[in-house]
């Protein structure tokens, strides 16, 4: 199954990719996590993306589609995968569809999560992550047992610079400017398919799961 789940910042992808990756057994791969490792690593990638990622704008396309050539075509990728934050511009969908169409495959769904914007506003200021494991809390609906501490490892919480207010508004606008021609192009190839992302994440995901081709 090769899936691409679509939505805004804070409208659930990494959540539901998480969960549909794990009961379909292909890898979840979200070009963010990626991206954010390699600003970790300090490797070239990391250094060109950097400044792109602070001010919340878009990673140029070159870059994105070289790492996701470079990801697609390792081994756990071959019978499939979930596409987690790309394709985020027309030309990265055009880039992934040539991609594919040169080893014989193409994308069997598109899920759109739909969230108001106002929710989402409210979504990612409250947003916290832990440095050390990853896991995520939400200060709104899903907060730490202790404040400001990570529940399964005890690390102290922070907050991605990139869910800080303006940062949040502005990387809103990226997405309606330049993402939404995305849902348009799987549209009109059939293959988008509308989620109510409003929900709690157990209810979201059972849509998701019934918007899936079967097999
Ligand atoms: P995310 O975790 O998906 O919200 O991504 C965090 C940041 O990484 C974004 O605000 C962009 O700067 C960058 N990024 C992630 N995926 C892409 C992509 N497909 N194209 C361009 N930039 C991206």
């Amino acid at each position: 199954m090769r899936l691409i789940l679509f939505g805004a910042p804070g409208s659930g992808k990494g959540t539901q990719a998480k969960l549909a990756g794990q009961e379909l057994g292909i890898p979840h791969v979200s070009t963010g996590d990626i991206l954010r490792q390699s600003v970790k690593d300090g490797n070239p990638l990391g250094l060109k993306a950097r400044a792109f990622m602070d001010s919340g704008a878009l990673v140029p396309d070159d870059l994105i589609l070289d790492m996701i050539g470079g990801r697609l075509g390792r081994p756990d990728a071959a019978a499939g995968f979930l596409l987690d934050g790309f394709p985020r511009t027309v030309a990265q969908a055009e880039g992934l569809e040539a991609l594919l169409s040169g080893l014989g495959l193409e994308i069997d769904a598109v899920i759109s999560l739909e969230v108001d914007p106002e929710e989402l506003i409210r979504r990612l200021t409250a947003r916290r992550l832990c440095p050390k494991c990853g896991a995520i809390f939400n200060l709104a609906f899903q907060p730490p047992k202790t404040e400001g501490v990570c529940d399964a490892c005890g690390a102290p919480l922070e907050q991605r610079a990139d869910d800080q207010r303006a940062t949040v508004e502005n990387r809103l606008r990226v997405y309606q400017q330049q993402t939404s021609p995305v849902m348009d192009f799987y549209r009109t190839r059939g293959l988008l398919k509308p989620v109510d992302g409003s929900r709690s994440p157990e209810e979201v995901y059972r849509s998701f799961q019934a918007a899936l081709p079967k097999s």
